[in-house]
């Protein structure tokens, strides 16, 4: 996304909110960057600031899906003044120089920006997602710490961010008393490493000393970074025998992170571990209907044929960030032309997003390149012969369809000849324990998952 993608994104928003909104508001935003998921603008103050999110952030985000390049959040900070000082032609004399605001002013609290959205009202709670969800409401409560830290892992978009901002919005509501302070661990460490350069680390530990409730997010981020991690690993120990609860998030488990000390590995497996699992098609499913009712509202006017949303339920299995992103894209785009929303239009304005999700590896391709490297019969894995030198590649294969897919049991079970889910999970421990002990095994899964993911 460059700027010029923003100059594009802007003509559309004149559309959307009329020219007056357009040039009181959205004129004034500067791109700052767009990554991770986030817009971020500069903007002159904080009531600008939280007047366009309030107002205005559902559309840009809307057209920035639009334009290709969706986002979870947009965000806004209050520009330096110098910058603009700067940009006018050269002071004749050397005024004073500009005074340098700095970024933390009294009232900011040193944390990063909550997401308005990112609510528990506005999470779908569903299988995959129930144990995290209801972890995150009980640390919402406020109430003793019982678990410490609560670690919540899973990958990209599957709402990590969104359980951690909705804990710190409702701790705001059930325990104002407390010292609330979310950020990312890349905040963490850039809040570090410039309290290092500035020499106020004391005045660093302090403040994360002083909190109650420490959310740090996306927290791999700081493997492999030594110093950091050493100073995370104080504050985390700080906190905790201050009984002040932690919640710590990570895309993968404590145990997987690489270059992570081991004593913090340890650290972090101390309280409440639980992943959020690949959404499945119910939960996608409300996730989508939950938005609609949000689009209708903002576009009204728009009509929406039946079984789009199931369709997009059933196609889009990536994650949630793209399923946002697909719905977000269809109503602008379908404002924009005039037309109902429905299956052609859907093919029309998604191709790319739904081209790439057709490239998921599906359970038949596993059994055809497993069947072909056995040089067992494609049937026969499906079949009931219980040879050995058949039922082993059979198990091969039902081992890998469980570890690089993200279907059920159950499902896998289907399509291996209508087994039951118990008779999968035996085939799957089966090769875990013959890989413990079997180096020709090892190599054989390994050269089929190579295979499969190219
Ligand atoms: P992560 O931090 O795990 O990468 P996010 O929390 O940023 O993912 O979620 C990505 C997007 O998907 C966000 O817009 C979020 O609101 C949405 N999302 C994820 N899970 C859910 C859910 N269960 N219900 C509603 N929205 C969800
Ligand atoms: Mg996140």
């Amino acid at each position: 996304m460059t700027n010029e993608t923003w100059g594009q994104v802007r003509e559309e928003l004149i559309k959307r909110v009329g020219q007056n909104n357009y040039t009181t508001w959205i004129e004034p935003l500067r791109l700052s960057h767009l990554k991770n998921g986030v817009a971020s603008f500069e903007v002159p103050t904080t009531f600008f600031g939280d007047w366009v999110s309030r107002n205005f952030a559902d559309h840009i985000r809307g057209q920035l899906a639009f334009a290709g390049a969706p986002v979870d959040r947009v965000e806004f900070t209050v520009g330096a003044p110098a910058d603009r000082a700067a940009a006018a032609k050269p002071a004749p004399r050397a005024a004073a120089k500009p005074a340098r605001v700095r970024a933390a002013a009294a009232e900011d609290v040193p944390g990063a920006q909550l997401e308005q959205r990112f609510t528990f009202d506005n999470f779908v709670v569903g299988k995959p997602n129930e144990l995290a969800h209801a972890a995150a409401r009980r640390v919402a409560e406020g109430g003793p710490v019982t678990f410490n830290p609560l670690f919540l892992y899973g990958g990209v978009g599957l709402g990590k961010t969104h359980l951690m901002h909705a804990i710190a919005h409702e701790l705001k509501i059930n325990r104002p008393d407390l010292h609330v302070l979310y950020l990312s661990a890349e905040q963490f460490m850039y809040r570090f490493v410039q309290a290092l350069r500035d020499k106020q680390i004391m005045d660093f530990k302090e403040l994360f000393r002083s909190v109650d409730v420490l959310m740090v997010d996306d927290v791999q981020f700081i493997a492999g970074k030594d110093s950091t991690q050493e100073e995370f690993f104080h504050t985390f120990n700080a906190l905790v025998d201050q009984n002040k609860q932690i919640v710590i998030s990570a895309d993968r488990a404590p145990g997987e992170i690489k270059d992570l000390e081991d004593r913090i590995r340890s650290r972090l497996q101390c309280g409440l571990v639980v992943d959020l699992h690949p959404t499945d098609y119910e939960l996608r499913l409300g996730i989508l209907q939950a938005k609609l009712e949000h689009y209708s509202n903002q576009y009204r006017g728009l009509t929406m044929a039946p079984g789009v949303l199931e369709f997009l339920a059933h196609r889009i299995t990536t994650n949630v960030r793209v399923l946002e992103g697909a719905l977000m894209r269809l109503f602008a785009f379908a404002s924009l032309v005039g037309r109902e929303i429905n299956l052609d239009l859907v093919m029309e304005c998604l191709s790319d997003i739904l081209r790439s999700s057709e490239k998921r590896l599906t359970i038949e391709e596993i059994q055809r390149k497993v069947a072909e490297h056995y040089n067992v019969r494609l049937s026969d894995m499906i079949g009931p012969k219980r040879l050995r030198t058949i039922a082993r590649p059979r198990q091969v294969a039902m081992y890998l369809s469980k570890q690089m897919t993200s279907r059920s049991l159950p499902e896998i079970g289907r399509r291996f000849g209508g087994r039951d889910h118990t008779t999968i999970m035996h085939g799957v421990r089966k090769i875990e324990e013959l890989m413990a002990a079997d180096a020709q095994l090892v190599d054989d899964v390994q050269l089929l998952k190579r295979l499969l993911q190219s």
